[in-house]
């Protein structure tokens, strides 16, 4: 299918609304993880695109956005929205194409988004304040103002539900946005910039510049231009960001790692948690952080979990991205594979059982792609690095434990608090495991179930603010409270 709206070349940033080229970035090839060869030519932006970019948002927030009624960004939004819906085929293969993952998992995924859009739309008129009740001197009131420019950084592996996840809030908050999308996978994003264009936005509301992270990225934190940086990869680029962002007292909102608990108890529904704990693992190459990449089994079921593992695997089509009958694509880049090449090989030093998978995948003519095989690991200590560390790869650490307790220790026992989800009959200890968990999101009984108005976010080393919801919002918007005197009275203090 192709778009007049979407052509197939990336090689221009999009600043003030226009495409240009970038003035002391570059052009260079991203690499199709499926191949390890390039398969387009993409622009990357440098310190002097940030700053074109930055000084695009801000003429764009000080003019026309700001002032613009709440309703009428959202009609922009929703125009936006449909068009999205009207191109998510073309938007989920440039993105399986660029980050490798299966067409079927990047269609569903991408099918949402439009959703979001239309969601955050229709919050952009409904930002009220409230009343403060006071003596009848004065009022007082609070009013809600759009934080300003927002720098948005964008990982690798789901460049387009990052980009939603923090362009539906901001720009129904009334803020302007500069998108530094990641290095590795940078096309996707740029294709928005060509919905964003038809939609009608004025200049300068959206601009879109990838670039590396510790040029582009880290210019973008320090820059006295930009109010906030809304965030999601890795924890240690938090704390960098953080530093980069003192000087000019940033806003921050993070969405960092996780290694998420996916407890098993033997009362549960087995064959159905099997389904949510086999796919929670190897979904996405097991490139995301809300992953069960933890399973925790009650010990009388552990070894039918685990052999269920094993036939599961054998189930999985791991293939090229764009095959319709993929399961699992590659990893996204050549770094990422060998990463969790080694992570294999520290659970296999640390006493764990492999069970099923642990190699790179050489046949069929993948050799020359960052396939791995969906792997899972039996007999987790819970302190081993491979049950404590995020891996970002398709590995399973299987951990047994006996009862609750053991289960809401092992549970907590990581500095992340992204997601966790259990499985059991039992509806009082649904609540009270649920209760006691460490994660800004549980799930019961089913897993991954996660939409535009559910807040999102961590707890502990996985983040500050929350994503999704009407709680996105906050961090996208400062509070005024201004009091007027019902007298117009002031004693003079000297008199
Ligand atoms: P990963 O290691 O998984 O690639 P990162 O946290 O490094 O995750 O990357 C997430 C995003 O952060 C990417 O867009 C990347 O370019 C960006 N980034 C990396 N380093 C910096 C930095 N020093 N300042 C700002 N952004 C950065």
């Amino acid at each position: 299918m192709t778009s007049e709206l979407i052509p197939q070349t990336f090689d221009k940033l999009f600043i003030g609304g226009r495409w240009v080229s970038p003035v002391d970035g570059g052009v260079r090839g991203s690499i199709d993880p499926a191949t390890g060869e390039a398969w387009a030519e993409v622009a990357y932006g440098g310190i002097a695109d940030i700053d074109l970019a930055v000084a695009a948002a801000r003429e764009a927030f000080e003019g026309p956005w700001r002032r613009m009624a709440g309703w009428e960004r959202a009609q922009i939004m929703r125009r936006f929205a449909d068009l999205y819906a009207a191109h998510v085929e073309q938007l989920a293969t440039i993105e399986s194409r660029d980050n490798g993952r299966a067409i079927r998992e990047s269609r569903l995924d991408v099918g949402m988004h439009a959703q979001y859009y239309h969601w955050y739309a229709s919050l952009a008129d409904k930002m009220g304040g409230r009343t403060i009740p006071m003596d009848d001197s004065v009022h007082a009131f609070t009013t809600r103002l759009p934080v300003g420019v927002v720098g948005t950084i964008t990982p690798w592996n789901v460049p387009l539900m990052a980009a939603a996840w923090k362009l539906g809030p901001a720009l129904a908050a009334g803020c302007t946005v500069v998108l530094k999308a990641a290095e590795q996978t940078p096309a996707s994003s740029l294709a928005l910039g060509r919905l964003i264009e038809a939609a009608g936005f004025p200049a300068g509301v959206v601009n879109i510049v990838p670039g590396d992270g510790p040029v582009a990225g880290a210019h973008l934190v320090a820059h006295p231009g930009v109010d906030k940086i809304a965030f999601t990869g890795e924890g240690e680029t938090a704390k960098t960001i953080i530093r980069n962002g003192a000087e000019t007292l940033k806003r921050f909102s993070f969405e960092l790692g996780g290694k998420a608990p996916h407890i098993i108890f033997a009362d549960a529904d087995v064959d159905q948690a099997l389904n949510a704990a086999t796919g929670s693992v190897w979904t996405l190459c097991g490139q995301s952080c809300a992953l069960g990449s933890r399973v925790l089994v009650e010990r009388p079921i552990y070894d039918h979990v685990v052999e269920e593992f094993r036939k599961r695997a054998a189930r999985v089509r791991v293939g090229m991205p764009l095959d319709p009958a993929t399961h699992m694509g590659p990893q996204a880049h050549l770094q990422q594979l060998e990463k969790t090449l080694s992570y294999i090989d520290i659970g296999k030093a640390e006493g764990a059982e492999l069970v099923t998978g642990g190699a790179r995948v050489e046949r069929d003519g993948l050799s020359g792609g960052y396939f791995v095989e969906p792997t899972a690991f039996a007999a987790v200590d819970p302190n081993m690095r491979i049950a404590q560390e995020e891996i970002f790869g398709p590995v399973a650490a299987l951990i047994p434990f006996d009862g609750e307790d053991e289960a809401v220790a092992i549970a907590n026992g990581t500095r992340y608090g992204l997601t966790a989800g259990l499985w059991t009959g039992d509806v009082g200890r649904a609540h009270r495991v649920a209760n006691r968990i460490e994660a800004g999101m549980v799930w019961v009984n089913t897993y991954r179930y996660i939409r535009w108005s559910t807040p999102y976010g961590g707890l502990k080393a996985s983040g500050w603010g929350r994503e999704n919801g009407i709680e996105s919002l906050d961090s996208y918007l400062e509070t005024r409270t201004t009091v007027i005197s019902t007298t117009g009275k002031f004693a003079d203090p000297y008199a």
